[in-house]
């Protein structure tokens, strides 16, 4: 099944949000399949934003991510690329909708609470990159049988 990679950043952590976050995804229907709280490196703030290096915003970008504990998530489900991406709202949280995380509780582009892949490809590339295959956890939620 389907499988993404969000990340809820410094900002979202410093302000109490994990929770909260957390449980959208969860009631919602998607499973849980990888989480970790960390630091993040330089090395891998800039990998992982490696298609950014070229933007003004690049290195404001690296110093927010590794500027405190992030919260990174792998979730599976039929679709979760596409639609935790709509959970999550526009880039600019002005502009996200409400009803979307980044609608509900941001103001600014430079502190927009989460990360979400954009896409299976970058899913795959991204989840590989933050996690190691034995930090997966491989199994069905006995709800799936009500959801699907
Ligand atoms: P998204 O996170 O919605 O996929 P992008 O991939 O376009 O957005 O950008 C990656 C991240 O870079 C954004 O989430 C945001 O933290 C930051 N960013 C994007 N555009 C700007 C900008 N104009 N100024 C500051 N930070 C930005
Ligand atoms: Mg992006």
């Amino acid at each position: 099944m389907e499988l993404t990679f969000l990340a809820i950043k410094p900002d979202g952590v410093q302000r109490g949000l994990v929770g909260k976050i957390i449980q959208r995804f969860e009631t919602k229907g998607f499973t849980l399949v990888g989480l970790k709280f960390m630091d993040v490196s330089k090395k891998l703030a800039e990998s992982h934003y490696d298609i950014h290096r070229e933007r003004p915003f690049f290195a404001s970008l690296v110093e927010f991510i590794t500027s405190g504990p992030v919260v990174a998530m792998v979730w599976k489900g039929d679709g979760v690329v596409a639609s935790a991406r709509k959970m999550i709202g526009a880039t600019n949280p002005l502009i996200s909708e409400p009803g979307t995380i980044r609608g509900d509780f941001g103001v600014s582009i430079g502190r927009n609470i989460i990360h979400g892949s954009d896409a299976i490809e970058t899913a795959q590339r991204e989840i590989s990159l933050w996690f190691k295959d034995e930090e997966l956890v491989d199994w069905q939620p006995q709800i799936s049988t009500w959801l699907y």
